[in-house]
C-alpha cells in the first residue's frame, strides 16, 4: 500500500479506509492496555496520533518505539474520541524503521535554547519551531520564482565564482587550488596567479548584480537567486558569511520604478506567506512572536514612506536621542538609526533614497546636486536594511570619471563598461536578503535560525 503524507491524511480525512503513514514519534503516552503516539513526517506542523491496543502487539517493539524512532503504520483511520484531533489512526501494524536511543536523543525536553539548537542543526528540523520556518522558508523560494515567472522576468545564473574583486573590497573569500604552504610569488612579492586553477586570482561573489546588469541590457528584466559570500567579521543577529540573495535587474525601470517593484515584491510575498503558511505561522505567532501575524498584516495594508536620506537625516537630528553612532549629513546609518525612523518615528517600513555618493557604490546613478546618488535602502521593523539597490549610472563618461575616483580596477570592469558603450540605457535593481525576509516572516530573532546549516565567523559545522 501507498503512504500518504500527513499533511494530505489531515485535509482529506477519509474516514473509515484504510491508510499507510510514515514518520517519527514526537511523543508516546499511555498505559498497559492503550498507547498513544504521536508522529509527525515533515510535511506539516501537525501529528497524526496512532492508537495502539497493546495487546494486539509484541511488547519489545512497543517499548522500542520512542521519542525520535522511526515508523511506519498501516491502520484505519477513525474519526478521534479525544481532543485536540478530528482522525486518529488504529495501528493494523507497526514497522520499526529505527530505533532511537532515548538516553542519548538530544531532543527529549522541551523548551530548548535556540543556541543549543545551533549546537544540535542536524537534528533541529526535528522540532515543530523549525519544521516550520524552514516549510515557510522553502514557500518563500517558490513565491520569489512564481512572483518573478508570472511577471515576465527571467531567472538568470551568475557566477558562484567571480574574477571581479570590483565591489567586496577586502571582505571576500579566496578560492584557489594553490598549496597554501608553498604560494608562488612575483618578484615584487605580491601573489603569481599564473599556475593557479584559473590563472588569475578569483573569489567567492558577494553580488550577482554586475553579471545581472548585462543580462537585463539584452533580456530587459532578469532577477538572480542564489549563495553570496561575505567574508566581514559582523557578528551580528542579521549578518551571514554565506547568504542567499534575490537581485532583480529592469532596463528601462527608474528609481519610482525600482521602489514599486521593491514595495509590490515584499508585499507579494507576505500575503504568499499568509494564504499557503497558516499553520506555520499561528504556531510561531503563539511560540515565538506575539505580535508576528498583526505586523505581517499591518505592513501588507501600508504603505511604506518614501524620503531622502538628507530628511532621514534632519529627523534623527530633530529626534533629540542619544545615539551610540553620530548622526550627521555624509555618514553611514546604523542599525539604530534605521530603527528608530521605521520602529519609532514613522511606525512602519520606510524607503530612504538619495543616499551621499561617498558611502554608496560606484555604479550609482549620479544626480545632479553632484553630491548624491539615486539608491535605495527599504528599511523594515525588526530588521533595519532588507533591501538595497538603485538606478544604474548609464552614463559611460559619468561612470568612468566615478571609478577612477574611487580608484577601481578599471581594466578588470571592461566587460561592465562595455553595456555602456554600446547601446546603453536608464536600468535599475536591487537585492533582498533572503535570511533577513525570511527573519522578518517567522518572527525569528536570530538570522542563524532561518538557514539550515548557518555559516558564521569560526563557524562552519555541518
Ligand atoms: P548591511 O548594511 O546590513 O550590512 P549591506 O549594505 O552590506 O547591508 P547590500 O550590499 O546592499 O547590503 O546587500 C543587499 C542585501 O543583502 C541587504 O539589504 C541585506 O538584506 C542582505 N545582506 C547584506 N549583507 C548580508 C549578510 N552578511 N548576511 C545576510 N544578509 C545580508
Ligand atoms: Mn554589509
Amino acid at each position: 500500500m501507498k503512504r500518504t503524507k500527513i499533511k494530505e491524511l489531515l485535509k482529506t480525512a477519509p474516514v473509515g479506509t484504510e491508510v499507510v503513514v510514515k514518520g517519527w514519534v514526537r511523543t508516546k503516552r499511555g498505559n498497559k492496555s492503550i498507547v498513544f503516539i504521536a508522529l509527525n513526517d515533515g510535511s506539516t506542523i501537525n501529528n497524526i496520533q496512532v492508537v495502539v491496543d497493546a495487546a494486539s502487539f509484541d511488547e519489545s517493539l512497543l517499548k522500542d518505539i520512542t521519542t525520535g524512532a522511526c515508523i511506519a503504520v498501516t491502520g484505519n483511520l477513525v474519526e478521534s474520541q479525544g481532543q485536540g484531533q478530528n482522525v486518529e489512526i488504529n495501528a493494523g501494524t507497526i514497522e520499526l524503521y529505527g530505533k532511537s536511543d532515548a538516553e542519548t536523543y538530544p531532543l527529549q525536553k522541551k523548551g530548548h535554547s535556540m543556541e543549543f539548537m545551533r549546537e544540535i542543526a542536524h537534528l533541529r528540523f526535528r522540532t515543530n519551531t523549525f519544521g516550520a520556518v524552514f516549510r515557510i522558508r522553502h514557500a518563500m523560494a517558490f513565491a520569489i520564482h512564481k512572483y518573478f515567472n508570472d511577471k515576465g522576468f527571467f531567472y538568470l545564473h551568475t557566477p558562484i565564482i567571480t574574477g571581479s574583486d570590483a565591489e567586496g573590497a577586502g571582505e571576500m573569500f579566496h578560492v584557489t587550488t594553490m598549496d597554501l604552504k608553498s604560494i608562488p610569488k612575483n618578484e615584487d612579492g605580491s601573489v603569481d596567479y599564473k599556475n593557479d586553477f584559473f590563472g588569475r586570482e578569483t573569489n567567492l561573489t558577494v553580488s550577482g548584480q554586475l553579471e545581472g546588469e548585462l543580462g537585463a541590457l539584452s533580456l530587459g528584466d532578469i532577477y538572480t537567486f542564489g549563495p553570496t559570500f561575505r567574508a566581514e567579521n559582523s557578528n551580528t543577529p542579521r549578518h551571514l558569511a554565506e547568504f542567499w540573495m534575490i537581485e532583480p535587474e529592469m532596463a528601462f525601470y527608474d528609481l519610482k520604478d525600482n521602489m514599486d517593484l521593491a514595495e509590490e515584491f515584499v508585499k507579494y510575498l507576505i500575503s504568499y506567506a499568509l494564504e499557503n503558511c497558516r499553520e506555520d505561522l499561528d504556531f510561531l505567532n503563539n511560540m515565538i512572536d506575539k505580535g508576528l501575524i498583526d505586523r505581517l498584516n499591518f505592513v501588507l495594508k501600508n504603505d511604506f514612506v518614501r524620503i531622502s536620506y538628507t530628511e532621514a537625516v534632519e529627523i534623527l537630528t530633530a529626534s533629540g536621542k542619544k545615539w551610540e553612532f553620530q548622526v550627521g549629513w555624509g555618514r553611514d546609518l546604523q542599525a539604530e538609526h534605521e530603527r528608530y525612523l521605521v520602529e519609532e518615528h514613522f511606525n512602519r517600513p520606510v524607503i530612504l533614497t538619495d543616499y551621499p555618493k561617498a558611502i554608496k557604490a560606484f555604479y550609482m546613478k549620479q544626480n545632479d546636486d553632484n553630491n548624491t546618488v539615486r539608491a535605495m535602502d527599504v528599511l523594515f521593523p525588526g530588521i533595519g536594511e532588507i533591501i538595497g539597490g538603485s538606478q544604474r549610472e548609464e552614463n559611460y563618461d559619468k561612470l568612468i570619471a566615478r571609478i577612477r575616483e574611487m580608484k577601481m580596477p578599471e581594466k578588470d570592469l571592461w566587460w561592465y563598461l562595455d553595456t555602456r558603450k554600446f547601446g546603453t540605457a536608464p536600468h535599475s535593481g536591487f537585492g533582498l536578503g533572503f535570511e533577513r525576509l525570511i527573519l522578518f516572516v517567522t518572527g525569528m530573532s536570530n538570522i542563524r535560525d532561518v538557514i539550515p546549516f548557518p555559516r558564521t565567523p569560526k563557524n562552519a559545522e555541518f
